[in-house]
C-alpha cells in the first residue's frame, strides 16, 4: 500500500507515521526527517535546505523530488510505504504521479488554531523519530527506546508562523488536489492520538 500522510505542520503526521508504518510494515518517508539527517552530516544538500528550513519555508520543488525519488526506488519500499511530509506543493504532487501510484491520501484536518501550541511545545526522540509534547511530558529520555529527547530548531514562534502560512498558500490545495482524484481520506486530527489512530486505520 503506497499512502500519503497529509496535514498541516503539528497536525501529527509524525506521530500517526510511527504508528502506520508499524502496524503495516511499511517504510515510513519523511522528507523532514531526511533533511535533519543531512544538515546533521553537513552533507551539500544539507546545507542548501537548513537556508530554507530555518525561515519555516520550502526546500526548492527539484530538490525534494529528486531525494524522494531516489529513496522510492529502494528495496525496502517494494511492498509499499508512507510519505510523511511529501507531496507540500502541487508541483511536487504531478512530479510523484509521474514516479509512482498512490493508494491513499490521508488528510489530518485540524483546526489551524491549535498548531502553534502543539509546535512549539513539541519534542521529539533522537532514535525512533517519537512525538511527545511538554504538556504531556518533561522527560529527557524517550519511553518507547530510551533516545534523547530533544527541540527542534525550527518549532520556535517566529519559523513556525511562517510555516503555517507557507502550508494555508502552498500545501493546503494539495486537499483538492486528491479529493479530485478519489483517494482523500480526511480524518479529524484533533481528537486524542489512539482514537485518530483507530480512524485511520478503520478507512485504510
Ligand atoms: P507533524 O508531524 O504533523 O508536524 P507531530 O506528529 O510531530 O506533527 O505532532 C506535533 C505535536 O503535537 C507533538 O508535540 C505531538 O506530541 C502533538 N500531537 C500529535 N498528535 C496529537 C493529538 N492527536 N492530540 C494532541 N497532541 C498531539
Ligand atoms: P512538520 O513536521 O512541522 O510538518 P517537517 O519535518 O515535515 O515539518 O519539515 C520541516 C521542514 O523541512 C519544512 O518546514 C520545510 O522547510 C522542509 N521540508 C520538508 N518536506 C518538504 C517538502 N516536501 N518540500 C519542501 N520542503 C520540505
Ligand atoms: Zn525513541
Amino acid at each position: 500500500m503506497n499512502i500519503i500522510l497529509l496535514g498541516a505542520p503539528g497536525a501529527g503526521k509524525g506521530t500517526q507515521a510511527v504508528r502506520i508504518s508499524e502496524k503495516y510494515k511499511i517504510p515510513h518517508i519523511s522528507t523532514g526527517d531526511i533533511f535533519r539527517k543531512n544538515i546533521k552530516e553537513g552533507t551539500p544538500v544539507g546545507l542548501k535546505a537548513k537556508a530554507y528550513i530555518d525561515k519555516g519555508q520550502l526546500v526548492p520543488d527539484e530538490v525534494v523530488v529528486e531525494i524522494v525519488e531516489n529513496r522510492l526506488k529502494e528495496k525496502d519500499c517494494k511492498n509499499g510505504y508512507l510519505l510523511d511530509g511529501f507531496p507540500r506543493t502541487l508541483a511536487q504532487a504531478e512530479a510523484l504521479s509521474k514516479i509512482t501510484d498512490i493508494d491513499a491520501v490521508i488528510n489530518l484536518d485540524i483546526d489551524l488554531k491549535l498548531l502553534a501550541d502543539r509546535l512549539t511545545g513539541r519534542r521529539i526522540c533522537r532514535d525512533c523519530g517519537e512525538s511527545y509534547h511538554i504538556s504531556s511530558f518533561s522527560g529527557s529520555e524517550c519511553t518507547k527506546c530510551g533516545g534523547e529527547i530533544y527541540q527542534r530548531d525550527d518549532d520556535n514562534i517566529e519559523t513556525v508562523n511562517s510555516r503555517l502560512t507557507v502550508y494555508e498558500n502552498q500545501t493546503k490545495p494539495l486537499i483538492e488536489y486528491y479529493s479530485s482524484k478519489n483517494v482523500l481520506k480526511n480524518i479529524d486530527g484533533g481528537q486524542d492520538i489512539d482514537k485518530v489512530f483507530e480512524d485511520i486505520v478503520k478507512t485504510l
